[in-house]
């Protein structure tokens, strides 16, 4: 690692701290019985820990500069994969686990989202995330509704899972030095809506937010006929803007109108 050049395009902001590497293994549950999906390996170290505590590991990591690093730690339980993990099969991923697994990760920054709703929307047998993400879109994730913070991402997550912040973790704890401080975020999926067609709800949920001024009626108009939508809702809720409105409300609303579109 000594003439490591590190890469601002992969997110490359490394944890040593092994206070701080043990403690997301502790947030996360991590057991001997388990089998953990680690995307981004970097240096290595959280690979380490989780190697120590857990079964198995699945290390994605997408810069082959770490290659040789990585394999050099001869980690006996772990699997590094060099590759990225966005271009990969979710099939793929997960038939190197031989039971339900947990993704324990400090995700790259320039893709925290897409890798979560990937997770969310594709995993099949995934019983948590425990990641390292911008505080600000931990915030976003467990924001109340009504919140300037509350939106697709919320509502989303919440759909899939129980979202938490287990800590905040100062800037400083990384090197290179992010320019922002960053939240551990654990997420338990729940099967809370097993008879909603996830994709369609999502979809539906986007349509809602997609001008967070605007009202339902407005928003909704895109995906369904303004005199359909006034003939199933009333005038009051059509009035309604998303972030005013919880998930459990956005999955009745969905019920009554998912015929429609
Ligand atoms: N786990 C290490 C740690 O905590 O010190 C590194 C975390 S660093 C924030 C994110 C890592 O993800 C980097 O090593 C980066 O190269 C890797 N990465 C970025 N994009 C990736 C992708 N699409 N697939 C796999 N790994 C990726």
């Amino acid at each position: 690692m000594k003439d490591f050049v590190f890469k601002k395009k992969f997110g490359q902001n490394f944890i040593s701290d092994k206070n701080l590497l043990n403690a997301i293994a502790e947030d996360a549950e991590i057991s001997s019985e388990d089998e953990v999906l680690e995307i981004g390996a970097g240096a290595g170290s959280l690979t380490e820990v989780l190697g120590e505590k857990a079964s198995k590991v699945v290390s994605f990591e997408i810069d082959k500069d770490l290659q040789q690093h990585l394999l050099g730690l001869n980690l006996e339980n772990v699997e590094f994969i060099f590759q990225d993990f966005m271009k990969t099969q979710m099939q793929d991923v997960e038939s190197r686990f031989s039971k339900n697994y947990k993704v324990v990760a400090n995700l790259p920054y320039y893709i925290t989202t897409p890798i979560i709703f990937r997770l969310l929307e594709e995993s099949s047998k995934l019983d948590s995330l425990t990641i390292m993400v911008q505080k600000e879109v931990a915030e976003r994730i467990c924001a109340s509704v009504g919140g300037k913070d509350y939106g697709i991402l919320t509502v989303m997550t919440n759909f899939y899972g129980m979202p938490k912040i287990t800590r905040i973790i100062k800037r400083q704890m990384f090197f290179p030095v992010p320019n922002v401080d960053s939240a551990l975020l654990n997420i338990k999926l729940e099967s809370k809506y097993p008879n909603i067609d996830a994709q369609k709800f999502s979809k539906f949920v986007k349509a809602c937010f997609s001008m967070r001024r605007k009202t339902l009626l407005n928003n909704l108009s895109t995906l369904i006929a303004k005199e359909k939508l006034k003939s199933v809702l009333d005038e009051q809720t059509l009035g309604r803007r998303a972030e005013t409105i919880s998930l459990q409300e956005f999955v009745i609303l969905f019920e009554k109108l998912s015929n429609n579109f």
